[in-house]
């Protein structure tokens, strides 16, 4: 049997779309325990009364906002900085690390190009490695636009807690 998250009412019927007591619209509200009707803290993810996870319930807003999220992603997402903010830690330091790593073996590279002058080995190994740097970069690129853009339409919509972004 449903309960309204705003009241943690029963509903007499799963089939109503609004609480009758509390009037909220159903799924709306986020005070109550979706499973056994005690009040809980918008910021707990488990209940302290019954013991489960909320979130499955589709209980508990993120305090971290969509819109924010997808706009980082999209234009500073190669540092990883939307996946910092939404608390996909692990994901983050691996796209910093990438683009950090390449820019210091680019500068590296390039430091050795002119150190060495042109010969055999600078002339076709270096801008091979360079070329393998910037696709490095393009791809990390290009893989933060994605998640910036899928954050945006909703295909990513929980943050690293597990609960659903705010819009
Ligand atoms: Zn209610
Ligand atoms: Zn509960």
């Amino acid at each position: 049997m449903y309960i309204c998250k705003n009241c943690g009412q029963r509903y007499v019927t799963d089939e109503a779309v609004i609480c009758v007591n509390c009037q909220a619209p159903k799924g709306m509200g986020d005070q109550f325990c979706p499973c056994c009707g005690s009040q809980m803290a918008t910021s707990m993810r488990i209940c302290q009364n019954c013991g489960v996870d909320v979130v499955d319930y589709g209980y508990g807003t993120s305090n971290k906002s969509k819109v924010a999220a997808g706009l980082l992603g999209i234009f500073l997402g190669c540092y990883g900085v939307h996946n910092f903010y939404l608390g996909y830690i692990k994901k983050g330091i691996v796209q910093l690390g990438c683009i950090i790593g390449a820019i210091v073996f680019a500068v590296v590279l390039i430091f050795f190009m002119e150190m060495n002058g042109p010969n055999e080995t600078t002339a076709i190994i270096f801008p091979l490695l360079l070329w393998a740097d910037v696709l490095l970069i393009l791809g990390v690129e290009i893989w933060a636009f994605v998640e910036g853009v899928m954050i945006l339409c909703g295909k990513i919509n929980r943050d690293g807690k597990g609960m659903l972004l705010r819009n």
